[in-house]
């Protein structure tokens, strides 16, 4: 069973390609995320994959670890297989906030646009300037931390000019996987729908090796 939590429709970035359309503050309420383990762990499945979105998930961080360890808890009761992943912009992500993360077993895909120049043209604050340095402080203490987690690389034609450069930031050593998708908007969908969003890198994940259930 998969299933996937859009904790909140809020972000603090603006990104040019974002797939939420205007931001606004509506919160996954407790009970919500409740009846989705409910319908996860129903008959007791061999596996079970959760995935956190936004929005910024980590806005919602209380909430995330909450859900999370409940998760853990049901599946740990009931001799689940477990996975669970968040997709996040990392501005707001700390080293304990990681550590708890990693202690709830969590797999981390960051989007991050390669170099500082290829990200500033497309993912500003929320209101304008810079998310590259909390985004880069967010890299590093992912790496420091030594778990598996993937960098999501969305390009534009105005951040692929940098696109080889891009790797001296997302492949430095430690960093396990990086992806770069295309922000294209084929015929007939709209700009929430269009694929080479996040939200569809994201769905698109494959799971580090020894984590995908049904041994994808
Ligand atoms: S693409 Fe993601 S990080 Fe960027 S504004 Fe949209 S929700 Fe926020």
């Amino acid at each position: 069973m998969d299933v996937s939590l859009v904790l909140t429709h809020d972000c603090n970035l603006g990104c040019s390609y974002c797939y939420t359309g205007a931001k606004f503050r509506k919160r996954m309420p407790r009970e919500t995320a409740d009846k989705a383990l409910d319908l996860a762990f129903a008959h007791g499945p061999e596996a079970v994959q959760l995935s956190y979105f936004g929005g910024e998930p980590t806005l919602e961080l209380p909430l995330l670890l909450e859900v999370a360890t409940e998760a853990k808890r049901r599946a740990e009761a009931q001799g689940t297989k477990l996975v669970q992943t968040v997709t996040t912009n990392g501005t707001l992500l700390d080293a304990d906030a990681i550590q708890r993360l990693y202690a709830l077993d969590f797999y981390v895909a960051l989007s991050i646009d390669g170099v500082r120049a290829a990200h500033e043209v497309n993912r500003p604050q929320m209101g304008g300037g810079s998310s590259f340095d909390a985004v880069e402080r967010c890299l590093r203490l992912l790496v420091a931390a030594g778990q598996p987690f993937e960098t999501i690389s969305v390009v534009t034609p105005k951040s692929a000019p940098f696109l080889g450069r891009a790797s001296s930031t997302c492949s430095r050593p430690g960093c396990p996987a990086c992806r770069s998708t295309p922000a294209t908007r084929p015929r007939g969908t709209t700009r929430r729908s269009r694929p080479g969003n996040r939200a569809s890198s994201a769905r698109q994940t494959r799971w580090p090796a020894g984590c995908a259930p049904g041994g994808r």
